[in-house]
């Protein structure tokens, strides 16, 4: 069975973003760009199964500019056996993706397809339910365990409150929560085996999706600035001011 997962290059996880002085969204001009790292820990757990005898081939996808070849040599450099990229400097928003990722599903036909739950620069958390709904494939969506058996994957998800148990057909759409598993760091020799893995491109065009936006941004902006704090010296200062200025309650 193969596994196909979608990895997306974001803004790096520990860079402070800036938004742009048009406010016409966030500027990513050199700066710092990793992995989306709930992607990481969708490829780490495809490389898991792999190990383990489930999985037979990981394949790495990234749609976006010609610079996603580093995420897909980062995610061969964990364990993914070859990488696609579809490649396009459109914006691409997460019905484009989906609707990329299920010509590249039913080109793959991979039993299991892993994404992350979202990606930490836009917060869509919408390409991996879009894309089970194109497929018309079961979907369990921030899995913090995943079992293979049987043809039908067992899913532990993180819900408000607990943990939901599901069981769901292969082939699945599954996306990861951070408690899935902790991504391996890529060895040195991994990462100089990486760069002799196969590296597919081709455009959008090229697996006939129309990647036209359907949303339009209208403004991206800093949130607002927190004031300073102050000292009370006492607690019904404390409440007063609660009270009277604060007015919360
Ligand atoms: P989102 O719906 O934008 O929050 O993204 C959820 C997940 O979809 C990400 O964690 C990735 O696994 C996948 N994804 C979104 N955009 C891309 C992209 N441009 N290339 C590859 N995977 C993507």
């Amino acid at each position: 069975m193969k596994a196909l997962v979608a990895v997306k290059r974001v803004l790096d996880a520990n860079v402070k973003a800036q938004v742009k002085a048009d406010g016409s969204g966030v500027n990513i001009a050199g700066v710092k760009m990793s992995m989306n790292p709930f992607d990481e820990i969708a490829v780490e757990e495809a490389v898991r199964l792999k190990e383990k005898g489930v999985v037979t081939e990981v394949i790495a996808v990234s749609c976006g500019v010609a610079q996603c070849q580093e995420t897909l040599r980062s995610a061969m450099a964990i364990g993914a056996d070859r990488g696609v990229l579809v490649q396009t400097d459109d914006e691409l928003q997460p019905l484009a993706v989906a609707k990329i990722l299920k010509a590249l599903v039913d080109r793959e036909q991979p039993g299991l397809i892993l994404l992350g739950k979202q990606a930490i620069d836009d917060d869509c958390n919408q390409t991996g339910q879009m894309l089970a709904a194109l497929l018309e494939v079961p979907q369990a969506t921030f899995a913090s365990k995943i079992e293979i058996a049987d043809g039908r994957a067992t899913v532990t998800r993180e819900v408000d409150g607990g943990l939901e148990t599901v069981s769901l057909g292969l082939p699945a759409v599954i996306t990861t929560d951070l408690r899935l598993n902790e991504p391996r760091y890529a060895t040195l020799p991994n990462i100089m085996k990486a760069k002799k893995k196969p590296l597919a491109t081709m455009t959008p065009a090229d697996l006939g999706v129309d990647v036209a936006p359907r949303l339009k941004t209208l403004t991206v902006a800093e949130p607002p600035k927190r004031g300073a704090g102050i000292k009370v010296p006492d607690v019904s200062t404390l409440i007063d001011k609660l009270k009277n200025e604060a007015k919360v309650i």
